[in-house]
Parts: C-alpha cells; structure tokens; sequence
C-alpha cells in the first residue's frame, strides 16, 4: 500500500507516482515545447502575418507580458527544466553534458530526455512528486499565459488546419474576432481569408470525423496571404 506523491491518493502500484499522474506529467511533458513556442508568437509583432498594416489597422496587439520575457529568456523554461535533467542524471549516474543551443532548443532537448527518464522518476525516483508538482504548475502558468481574454474572442470557427514542416497540424481553436475578415489563428499565426473557408471546413469535419491530430497532410501554406 502506497501514496501517489503528486494526488496523495492510494495507489496500488508501489510507485512514486499513480498511473493517472504519471500519465498527466508525460503529456505536460510532450506540450511545453509547444506552449514554449505559443508563447514565442505572443512576442512577434501583431498584424506580422496576414493583413499587415492596411485597414483599419488589424488585430490589437496581445499586451507583451514580461512574464512572457522571462520564462522565454535562457533562464526561464529552459534552465528550470534542465535543473531537472541534471538531477536526474546525477541520480541514476548518467554523463551529465553541458546544456547548449537556442532556449527553444533546449527546452525541447530536456523535455525530451525527461520523457526518456519517465519510467524511472513514476516508479522509483523520491522526488518525482515534487518534479511532477513543478512541471504541472509550470505548464498551467504557460497555458494561462496563452489564454486569449474572453470578450475579443468572437466567433469560435473550429480547429486551425495549418500543417507545420513536421507535417502535424497546428489544431489550436481559431477565432473570427468581433469586426474581422480573415480568422487568423492565434497560435501559428496561419491566416484564414473567406476564400480559403470552405476548404478549412471540410479539413475540419474531416479531422473531427477521425478525432485526432497530429496526423500527416499535405501543405497548406497556398492557402496563406
Ligand atoms: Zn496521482
Ligand atoms: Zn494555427
């Protein structure tokens, strides 16, 4: 009979962590890169892609958090994850070489390796209650950093379909906001003009009727003004 660090709830399987936490920590794990680099685009410049200038002046620009700066900034997401890394490296005895590269480099780099350790922190690590703890609270801070404030939201169209070089599709909720023409998506920064919507409906109805994403498709980027 054991306590799951993270719920403190019982848990038959002895380990550190219950299953459904274990799990939660895994998937938080795989969406940091992604809401590391969501959070880029809350940096780049409004109106960037799209429309540009012209108009009555485009988007607003998202407020610029210095939070934002500070979690994107070599000593922010990138460093805390890593921190991790070397703990865990140092604990199971691994070669511990030296974080370098861009922070979004880096985030993904120790995102991964933690992925790799996972099995071992769920099961035996003492601190993996406190490292789950850390990374739940770290991606729900990033999440909210990426919410879109409620009334400039308007019309909910459905999931982007914009596919990056990867080929998985960007599936973040586009939003037509109050008075626009063209949905542009919030996080990809894909933009959506009326003559592409058909087509986005149909590749929406499609990947809804197979409930997924990520999935392989051709390019889009046509499709982009
Ligand atoms: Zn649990
Ligand atoms: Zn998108």
């Amino acid at each position: 009979m054991s306590t799951c660090q993270l719920c403190e709830q019982h848990d038959d399987t002895g380990s550190q962590l219950c299953p459904g936490c274990t799990k939660g920590t895994r998937v938080r794990l795989e969406a940091l890169p992604v809401l590391y680099r969501g959070l880029g685009a809350l940096l780049a410049p409004a109106g960037g892609v799209g429309q540009g200038r012209s108009g009555k002046g485009g988007p607003a620009p998202l407020p610029v958090s210095l939070d934002v700066l500070d979690i994107r900034g070599p000593g922010g997401m990138a460093a805390l994850l890593e921190s991790w890394v070397d703990a865990v490296r140092h604990e199971r005895g691994r070669p511990e070489p030296a974080h370098t590269g861009s922070p979004e480099g880096r985030v993904e780099r120790a995102c991964g390796e933690l992925l790799g350790h996972m099995p071992w922190i769920a099961v035996s690590w003492p601190e993996a209650g406190e490292f789950a703890g850390e990374i739940r609270e770290l991606a729900r801070s990033v999440a909210s950093m990426l919410r879109t404030p409620e009334p400039e939201r308007g019309t909910r169209v459905g999931h982007c379909q914009a596919v990056d070089a990867s080929g998985t599709i960007c599936a973040s909720v586009l939003w037509l906001a109050p008075g626009e023409q063209v949905v542009r998506c919030r996080w990809c920064g894909m933009c959506w003009p009326p003559a592409t919507w058909t087509q986005l409906k149909a590749w929406i109805d499609e990947s809804a009727i197979r409930g997924e994403k990520g999935v392989q498709r051709r390019d889009v980027a046509s499709t982009t003004r």
